[in-house]
């Protein structure tokens, strides 16, 4: 049985007060689901101080590929541990598309994740030319697959994957349940082709425009673990109902 995860990412906003109000909202909620907000790194202390013994959990929305040094800018995974994270992001689209991080970073990232003791929720997904010419899922496993040759499968049971397609990312455009389902399933056989327990024990999260209005039919398509939420993250209400339908 794989418990589901509803996971928040509220990206570069908020302010000190409105992401206090925010996580101690959250803090109440109560579902079945795992439940985890990542907040921009400098709230982090803030997220810490506010669900430390709640059963909320946080994390990092990026970290960096060194362990330290002349790194402008950057943010390690041990600094994360330091502020009790217990997740990160990695590979998340805006990350891919704006800042130009390739499959050698995200699977770097991973690796540095993993090796300050972080669960990795690694972000995979199509664009919408992608998707229109066909290459759907030989973009989402070749994704995947450029960190399996580096990591190898057995670091996958120590992680969850997002399927996210790039053109329902804060656009209001949902994937269908049965679009996403059809690529949640693809994600899951081909993992099964080369680990059987992990493949059915992986939980892999949908998002791109998850509401309160259509969390439920996503997550009760077989291969949908949960979600990875953006903007309907950010008002407590929306988040909590979408923690529900978990
Ligand atoms: C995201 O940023 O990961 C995301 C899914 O955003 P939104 O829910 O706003 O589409």
């Amino acid at each position: 049985m794989r418990k589901p995860i509803v996971a928040g990412n509220w990206k570069m906003h908020g302010c000190i007060e409105d992401v206090r109000d925010l996580l101690t909202q959250v803090k109440s909620i109560q579902c079945e689901a795992t439940v985890i907000v990542f907040p921009p790194f400098v709230f982090l202390p803030l997220a810490e101080a506010v669900l430390k013994d709640s059963d909320i959990c946080w994390g990092g929305q990026n970290l960096a590929t060194d362990t330290q040094g002349a790194f402008t800018g950057e943010v390690s995974a041990d600094m994360l541990k330091d502020f009790a994270c217990e997740y990160v992001l990695i590979g998340h689209s805006e990350r891919r598309a704006i800042y130009k991080e390739c499959d050698a970073d995200v699977a770097k990232k991973f690796t540095m994740a993993q090796r300050a003791g972080l669960t990795p929720m690694l972000c995979v997904g199509e664009s919408q030319a992608q998707r229109e010419s066909g290459e759907t899922n030989s973009v989402v496993l070749s994704q995947l697959q450029a960190v399996i040759d580096v990591v190898g499968i057995s670091a996958l049971a120590n992680a969850v994957v997002a399927y996210e397609p790039v053109w329902a990312i804060g656009t209001g455009l949902t994937a269908t349940p049965e679009q996403a389902q059809a690529v949640h399933a693809t994600i899951r056989e081909h993992f099964a082709k080369i680990d059987v327990t992990i493949a059915a024990e992986l939980r892999i999260l949908y998002g791109g425009s998850v509401k309160a209005e259509n969390a439920k039919e996503l997550f009760a398509q077989p291969d949908i673990d949960g979600g990875l939420v953006g903007g309907a993250s950010l008002k407590a209400d929306s988040f909590a109902a979408i923690c529900a339908a978990a």
